[in-house]
């Protein structure tokens, strides 16, 4: 009745996770098939229009990450689980390789630390390639030397979310659009959602997710009984993209030498063969995804390093993504952050923090390791 203040539905479920971008539908997916009543609660008109549609789409192999840590430990597990996910579930995907490429003698021994680090991470399939052997695999290429990493891929990330969000529905899973958590009461017997949007609800539940990405920060300063001291600061890097027009000289992935907040303004390809450069790394106060054609400026002597045959005029702005961080500009780079009960103390809560790269690659393994927080 037009005017008149709903009043609140006031339900229990069993677990709620709060976000339906690729991390919380593998979350609920798993929950699910462990036999639990889900329920995913996504503020947006339906799943999948946050980061995890506006990312390069690649499986990483799990190359550069500090061993031993939360990326590390789920990327490569989680690599062969989503290579595995999506023969079965025949969503589109390719085992491209990708080469990572140094173009001057001073980013040589950066190409062997990175090798180095890719065993430590138990990543054994790389390869240290001279210029001769890398231009024999991509004649257009210009470096000094190379490595090949034959695991990394690519995926249509919006095929593999319809597919896990499949799964979910198949083992019991409901998710619910347009429906914004606003704010939670944490307690030691379960916790209490306030929902908004046009039905609003009052939720209880005994097991909840955090999956929220850009908003997960937000939200989680507004669950009242969560200890303050522990939230990180939430920062935000754009990572801007630009189409190439024309047909792409370049079979595998091309990645510079990584750069300290992101992977270096790299090529990567679409299952079409299509190819896009990006992400650029643009720290900005609040998320926004216009892309600056201007920026095109810094793309052109960026790839021009490792190809220089790049024809003027040849980028066109795609689109953008955004990182969501949670270490500044100047601060070393920080790990996934799965806080669960062990960290915080209350039961059946698991908050994600700073999922950004490699998060598509892990959502497998890292539902996982939120069931694991959750026993
Ligand atoms: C530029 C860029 C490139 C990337 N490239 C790669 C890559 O090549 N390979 C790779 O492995 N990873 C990559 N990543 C990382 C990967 O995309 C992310 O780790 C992953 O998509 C994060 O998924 P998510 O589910 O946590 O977030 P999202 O997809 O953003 O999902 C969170 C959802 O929560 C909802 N939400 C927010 N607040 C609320 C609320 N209060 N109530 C209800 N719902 C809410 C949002 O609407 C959203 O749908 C990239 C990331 C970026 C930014």
């Amino acid at each position: 009745m037009p005017g008149r203040q709903r009043k609140p539905v006031n339900a229990r479920v069993d677990c709620v996770v709060i976000g339906a971008g690729v991390i919380g539908l593998a979350c609920a997916r798993a929950l699910a098939r462990a036999g639990r009543e889900v329920l995913i609660l996504e503020a947006a008109e339906t799943f999948g229009t946050g980061i995890s549609s506006r990312s390069s789409e690649v499986i990483h192999a799990g190359l550069y990450y500090p061993a031993g840590s939360l990326r590390a430990r789920l990327c490569r597990p989680g690599r062969e689980a989503l290579y595995a996910w999506c023969a079965d579930r025949h969503v589109p995907h390719q085992r491209v390789g990708k080469l990572v490429v140094a173009t001057s003698a001073a980013q040589l021994p950066v190409l062997d630390d990175i090798a180095r680090q890719a065993r430590a991470n138990g990543v054994a399939s790389v390869q240290r390639l001279d210029a001769a052997e890398a231009r024999a695999l991509e004649p257009a290429l210009s470096c000094v030397g190379a490595l090949l990493s034959p695991d990394t891929g690519i995926v249509d990330s919006h095929a593999l979310m319809l597919s896990l969000l499949a799964d979910a529905e198949a083992a019991g899973a409901t998710l619910v659009t347009h429906a914004p958590v606003q704010s939670v009461e944490c307690g030691t017997d379960g916790h209490v959602l306030e929902v908004g949007g046009a039905g609003p609800m009052r939720l209880h539940t005994a097991r909840l997710i955090n999956a929220a990405g850009l908003g997960a920060v937000p939200l989680a300063k507004r669950m009242r009984g969560f200890p303050a001291g522990l939230l990180p600061t939430a920062h935000y890097a754009r990572g801007n993209y630009f189409a190439l027009q024309g047909h792409s000289p370049f079979k595998r992935l091309i990645y510079p030498v990584p750069e300290s907040a992101g992977l270096g303004v790299h090529l990567t390809l679409d299952l079409a063969g299509q190819a896009r450069f990006g992400p650029d790394v643009e720290w900005v106060d609040a998320p926004g995804y216009q892309v600056a054609p201007a920026r095109a400026a810094a793309f052109y002597p960026a790839v021009r390093r490792y190809w220089p045959d790049l024809p003027d005029g040849a980028l066109v702005p795609a689109y953008a993504g955004i990182r969501p961080k949670i270490h500044g500009p100047n601060e070393p780079a920080a790990d996934f952050m799965l806080l669960g009960p062990q960290a915080h103390g209350l039961p059946g809560l698991v908050q994600l923090f700073g999922i950004e790269s490699p998060g598509l690659t892990s959502c497998l393994a890292l539902a996982d390791a939120v069931l694991e927080a959750l026993a």
